[in-house]
C-alpha cells in the first residue's frame, strides 16, 4: 500500500498540547512512584515537526529499556577502577575481576540458578541462544510464534517450529504430542511474547517436556524486565535474556543453566580467556563459563546487568507488577474507544501477560502510523515485523503492525497521548504529509534537528528486521 498522507502542512499543533522551544533537558522526575526505581531519559524534550518541543513519550520498552538511574550511577562508580579482568595482578584489575565475577552471582541468584548451573555473559539472548544451539545434543523443538532469535539459531541442526495453536490450552496439547511422536534434546519456549505480550505458563510446560525427556530453554528477553523467573522452581534447564531490555544497556546479556551440555559444547568464540593451556598444535579448553567468554570480558555490561538484578528483585512482583497491569489496562481500555484500531493476539486463554501489545490502524500502514506518532506527537513505539515475521504473517498477512510497551518510567500521561494522538489521527487526519524515504515512512519535509548528539547524520538507511514503507 503507497499512501501519501494527509493534508498539506500547516503549523497547527496537534491534539495533545505541546509546550514552548525548550531543547532537551534529561532532569528525571519519578517522584509520583517513589517505590520504582527511577529510570534515565524520563523528561527527554524532544522536536515536532511543527516547530514545537514536547516531553518524549517512550513507548518501545520491549525494544530497549532506558537505564535504571542508579544503573547509570553504579557504571559511573565503577569506571575509575575499570581495567583489564582475570589477567591483571593490579588493584583496579582484581576489582574488575571480582566485580565480573560477583556480578555473575547476582545474576545467577536474580533467576533462581541451582547451585551447579554456569552463567554465561553473552551480548545478548540472540548470542546466548546461538551458544546453547551450538551445545545441544539432539533435536529442538520450537513454536512458530518466536522471535527469531529464538527460531534461527536452532535451524542450524536437527529442529521442528511447531504452529501454535489458537489457545494455550491446545498449544499444550500439541507440544504434548510432537514431543512424544520424535525424541527431542530441547524445547526452546518464548516465556513472554515480544509482540502480544503473552505468556505461556511456564510450569506446564516444564513438566511436558521433562516428561517427554527433553530439557527446556526458556527466551526470557521479555519476561525477565516484568515477572520474576526462578530456574530451580519452575525447573527450566535454560534461560537467555538482554541487559538492554532489564534496564542496563551497556551490552551484556546471559546464558545460565545446567552445566553438562555446555561444558561439551565447542567454545563460542575461541581465543584468549577460553583456555587452560595451549601448545604449537593443541588446546585444553576451559570448562564453562569461561570456556565460551573468549575475549576481554564486558566487565561493565555484567556489573550494570547485576546492579539492574540488585534493583529489580524487591519490587518486580509486586510494585513494578501493578504498575505496568493499571497501565495496561489503562492502554487496552484506551485503544478499543479508538475507531479502527485492533490489538493482535494469539491466545485469548494466555494466563498472564506482560505491558507489550501489538495493534493496527484501518488503512493505515504501521510505519506511516509510527512516523506521524513521532513527527507530530513525539511519541517512540515500534513498527515493522518485530523479527517474528511468521508470526506477523499469521496476525495481519502482508502487513506490518505497532507495537506499544510499558516500563518502570512509563505514566498514565504517556498512555494517554498515544491514545490521542491515534484517535486524533483516525477522526481528523494528520497535519503533516509523510512519505516512504529509504524503505520507511517519513515526514516530507522533515524540518527537526536530528542529530543533538552533533555526531552526524548516517550517510544510509540502517539494518531493520522486515520493516517496509509499502
Ligand atoms: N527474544 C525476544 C522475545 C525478544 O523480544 C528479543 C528482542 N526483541 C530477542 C529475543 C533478541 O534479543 P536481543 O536483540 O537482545 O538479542
Amino acid at each position: 500500500m503507497t499512501v501519501t498522507l494527509d493534508r498539506p502542512h500547516t503549523t497547527t499543533a496537534a491534539a495533545t498540547p505541546h509546550t514552548t522551544d525548550t531543547p532537551h533537558t534529561t532532569t528525571d522526575t519519578t517522584a509520583d512512584r517513589p517505590e520504582l526505581p527511577a529510570v534515565t531519559g524520563t523528561e527527554l524534550r524532544v522536536p515536532l515537526v511543527t516547530g514545537e518541543w514536547t516531553r518524549y513519550v517512550n513507548l518501545d520498552y520491549a525494544a530497549s529499556a532506558p537505564a535504571l538511574r542508579e544503573v547509570a550511577e553504579h557504571v559511573e562508580q565503577v569506571l575509575p577502577y575499570y581495567a583489564s579482568v582475570h589477567r591483571g595482578a593490579g588493584y583496579a584489575s582484581q576489582v574488575c575481576t571480582g566485580l565480573l565475577e560477583r556480578a555473575r552471582e547476582t545474576v545467577g541468584a536474580f533467576v533462581g540458578a541451582r547451585a551447579d548451573d554456569v552463567v554465561i555473559f553473552t551480548r545478548n539472548t540472540t548470542d546466548a541462544l546461538n551458544l546453547l544451539a551450538s551445545s545441544v545434543p539432539g533435536s529442538v523443538l520450537c513454536l512458530d510464534i518466536e522471535h527469531h532469535a529464538n527460531l534461527l539459531p536452532w535451524r542450524g541442526g536437527p529442529h521442528r517450529a511447531l504452529r501454535a495453536a489458537d489457545t494455550v490450552e491446545r498449544t499444550l496439547e500439541d507440544l504434548a504430542v510432537a514431543l512424544a511422536a520424535t525424541p527431542t534434546a530441547l524445547l526452546a519456549i518464548t516465556g513472554a511474547s515480544n509482540v502480544t505480550g503473552e505468556v505461556l505458563p511456564v510450569e506446564r510446560v516444564v513438566a511436558i517436556a521433562h516428561a517427554a525427556g527433553a530439557r527446556v530453554a526458556l527466551d526470557a528477553a521479555q519476561l525477565a524486565p516484568h515477572r520474576r523467573v526462578d530456574l530451580a522452581a519452575t525447573g527450566v534447564d535454560y534461560l537467555a535474556l538482554s541487559g538492554h531490555k532489564l534496564y542496563a544497556p551497556y551490552g551484556a546479556g546471559v546464558l545460565v543453566g545446567r552445566r553438562d551440555w555446555l561444558d561439551a559444547a565447542p567454545p563460542h568464540l575461541a581465543g584468549g580467556g577460553a583456555v587452560r593451556a595451549v601448545t604449537e598444535t593443541g588446546t585444553e579448553w576451559a570448562a564453562a563459563p569461561h570456556r565460551h567468554e573468549g575475549g576481554t570480558p564486558n566487565v561493565l555490561g555484567a556489573a550494570a546487568l547485576a546492579q539492574a538484578c540488585r534493583a529489580l528483585a524487591p519490587v518486580l512482583a509486586g510494585a513494578a507488577a501493578a504498575h505496568e497491569r493499571a497501565l495496561l489496562g489503562r492502554l487496552e481500555a484506551g485503544l478499543a474507544s479508538v475507531p479502527g484500531v485492533e490489538v493482535l493476539r494469539i491466545w485469548p486463554d494466555s494466563p498472564d501477560r506482560i505491558a507489550v501489545l501489538s495493534f493496527v490502524v484501518t488503512d493505515r500502514p504501521a510505519g506511516y502510523v509510527a512516523a506521524y506518532l513521532s513527527a507530530e506527537h513525539g511519541i517512540g513505539l515500534r513498527d515493522g515485523k518485530f523479527c517474528a515475521h511468521p508470526l506477523l504473517e499469521r496476525l495481519c498477512p502482508g502487513g506490518d503492525a505497532l507495537r506499544a510497551s510499558i516500563g518502570l518510567g512509563t505514566t498514565a500521561e504517556d498512555v494517554d497521548r498515544l491514545v490521542a494522538a491515534l484517535r486524533t489521527l483516525v477522526t481528523t487526519g494528520a497535519s503533516w504529509t509523510y512519505a516512504p524515504v529509504d524503505g520507511r515512512w517519513a515526514p516530507t519535509p522533515d524540518p527537526r534537528e536530528l542529530d543533538p548528539l552533533g555526531v552526524g547524520l548516517p550517510g544510509g538507511p540502517g539494518a531493520g528486521c522486515g520493516t517496509t514503507a509499502a
